[in-house]
């Protein structure tokens, strides 16, 4: 144990660890996809959130289990049904940036109810902002900084 009290552990939190050095892969697909091939994706991937890209390859929403699970209780077959027409599209996602710190990230992940935020790098695409997406931060993340940070196990900032 470090020996730092809970007051200097959260604002190292909040000053010192960003989400570059944390950040996991994010499972991406296409909108085209279906809601099967997104429910596959869930299980085969072992996530509880998927991103969803356009044919340029940049952000265009998120599906979680729930919006899955939504989706299933409908009447068509969710081989039929793409997953565009359910997930929650930009401009409303909730993204956040490498640079960004994991106490940031923490904020909004209580603030928006929701379990994972897309690490995105803004870019232009015929002068309109477009999001590729980079990595994938979720409260495991945010609760493996914590207890690091805890144990006095890193200093890698
Ligand atoms: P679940 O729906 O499985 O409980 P979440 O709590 O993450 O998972 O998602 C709640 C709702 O918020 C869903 O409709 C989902 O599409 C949406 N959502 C998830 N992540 C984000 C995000 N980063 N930005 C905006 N909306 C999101």
């Amino acid at each position: 144990y470090s020996g730092k009290s809970g007051p200097q552990l959260l604002s190292n939190l909040a000053r010192k660890k960003v989400v570059k050095d944390y950040k996991v892969l994010p499972v991406i697909i296409k909108e085209a996809s279906s809601v099967y091939d997104a429910v596959c994706a869930l299980f085969l991937e072992d996530v509880g959130t998927l991103y969803v890209v356009n044919n340029k390859g940049y952000l265009a929403g998120v599906v979680s289990r729930k919006d899955l699970l939504r989706a299933m209780l409908g009447k068509q077959k969710i081989e039929d049904v793409p997953v565009n027409i359910i997930m929650t599209r930009m401009p409303n996602i909730v993204t956040c940036s490498p640079e960004d710190s994991i106490f940031d990230v923490a904020k909004k992940l209580i603030d928006y109810q929701i379990d994972s935020i897309p690490v995105v790098k803004e870019a232009l695409d015929d002068d309109k902002s477009v999001f590729e997406v980079v990595g994938r931060v979720t409260k495991t993340t945010i609760t493996k900084a914590y207890v690091e940070l805890a144990s006095g196990q890193s200093e890698r900032s």
